[in-house]
């Protein structure tokens, strides 16, 4: 297929970018380099021997679009392009609904115009919001307690809108769990800007010495050791999922909601020590307030995207934890 996947330098789009290419798909990525950088695509070109069409152009670029519309025979599109900080989300709110919102609806025109109508969606696990007991299934009701989930959610409805209205449109919203991981080659990871929000990056720099020690947000939750728990997926389990729903979007009806996690949660004590056997590291942390907005446990029900796409997480934590760490210690500084 001729695919456009727009955000494809960034983590989980390069990622996924891999698995296109080494499937024999066409591939052309539009990024507009706000978080990510020409560096991935070397480093693509030599896991796969094959280099994607990189088009640096912002989505929300109606003529840009337009012209990668025009010069490249798309069949489908893979979104992942997006903000994704939910503190910065909470300061610059207008940004977030500018780029993802705005740029998603540009995105969806431009498309329409040009009768490509089928789309994967980067979608996410915060769209369950705060009042849903895991396992999260995707029949619950949805809710957003910041910019950046109202941004996912309102994406969501304007797809669910859409497909309404025209059946020609077969739309996947991937609502991913925590992605972390890398290629098992040590040469693609993530490479997040300043100091990580994340638990797996932070985690990664205090093993290779970049930051002093980790905060854990609270050690009194409900759960196994009172630290929370989440549903971790490998990078490469995800990338593999939207090429399973990519194959899948003839079957799909419209538009469908889909979890792409493993259904297992771990606490952040469970990947401190885990992170710890793993880099023969030590990881020095402190129990610190719960951070604003948390919930204890948050983890997919993870049975349709096996029913409906045939795909479930293969890799498990060690291999997820082995994985960041030779991304983090082959790269300490990441594409620099
Ligand atoms: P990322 O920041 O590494 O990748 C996003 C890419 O989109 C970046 O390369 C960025 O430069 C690009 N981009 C942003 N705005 C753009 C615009 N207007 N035009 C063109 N390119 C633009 O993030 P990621 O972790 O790879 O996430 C990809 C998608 O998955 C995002 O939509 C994110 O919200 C969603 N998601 C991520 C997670 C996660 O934990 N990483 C979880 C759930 C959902
Ligand atoms: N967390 C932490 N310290 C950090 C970052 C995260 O203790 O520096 C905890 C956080 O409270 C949550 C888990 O790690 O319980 C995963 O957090 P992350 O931000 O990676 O994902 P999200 O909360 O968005 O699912």
């Amino acid at each position: 297929m001729n695919l456009l996947i727009t955000g494809g330098t960034g983590y989980i789009g390069s990622h996924t970018v891999v698995e296109l290419l080494k499937l024999g798909h066409d591939v052309a990525i539009v990024d507009n380099l706000a978080n990510s950088s020409t560096q991935v695509l070397p480093r693509i070109e030599q896991i796969t021997g094959l280099s994607p069409r990189f088009i640096e152009a912002d989505i929300c670029d109606r003529a840009a679009m337009d012209k990668v519309f025009s010069e490249n025979a798309i069949d489908a599109v893979i979104h992942f392009a997006g903000l994704k900080a939910v503190g910065e989300s909470n300061d610059i709110p207008l940004s977030y609904y500018h780029n993802n919102v705005s740029g998603t609806v540009t995105l969806l025109e431009v498309m329409a115009e040009h009768k490509v109508k089928n789309i994967v969606f980067s979608s996410s696990a915060t769209v369950y919001g705060e009042n849903n007991q895991s396992p999260l299934v995707e029949t619950m009701p949805t809710s957003a307690t910041n910019p950046y989930g109202q941004t996912k959610l309102m994406i969501e409805h304007i797809l669910f809108d859409l497909a309404k209205s025209d059946p020609e449109w077969s739309i996947a919203c991937l609502r991913y769990f925590n992605p972390i991981g890398a290629h098992e080659s040590g040469l693609i990871g993530e490479n997040p800007n300043g100091i990580p929000n994340n638990l797996l990056p932070y985690v990664a720099q205090v093993a290779v010495g970049r930051l002093a020690q980790l905060q854990i947000f609270g050690d009194d939750y409900d759960t196994i050791d009172g630290t929370g728990v989440r549903d971790y997926i490998h990078v490469v389990d995800l990338a593999l999922g939207h090429v399973k729903a990519l194959e899948s979007l003839d079957k799909i009806d419209g538009c469908q909601a889909i979890n792409l996690g493993t259904g297992n949660g771990t606490s952040v004590l469970q990947i401190v020590e885990q992170f710890k056997q793993t880099a023969e590291r030590d990881i020095p942390y402190q129990i610190a307030p719960r951070r604003a907005g948390d919930i204890a446990t948050v983890f997919a029900n993870a049975e349709l995207a096996n029913n409906l796409l045939g795909w479930q997480a293969e890799r498990g934590l060690v291999e997820m934890i082995t994985d960041t760490w030779r991304w983090q210690s082959q790269n300490p500084n990441g594409f620099e």
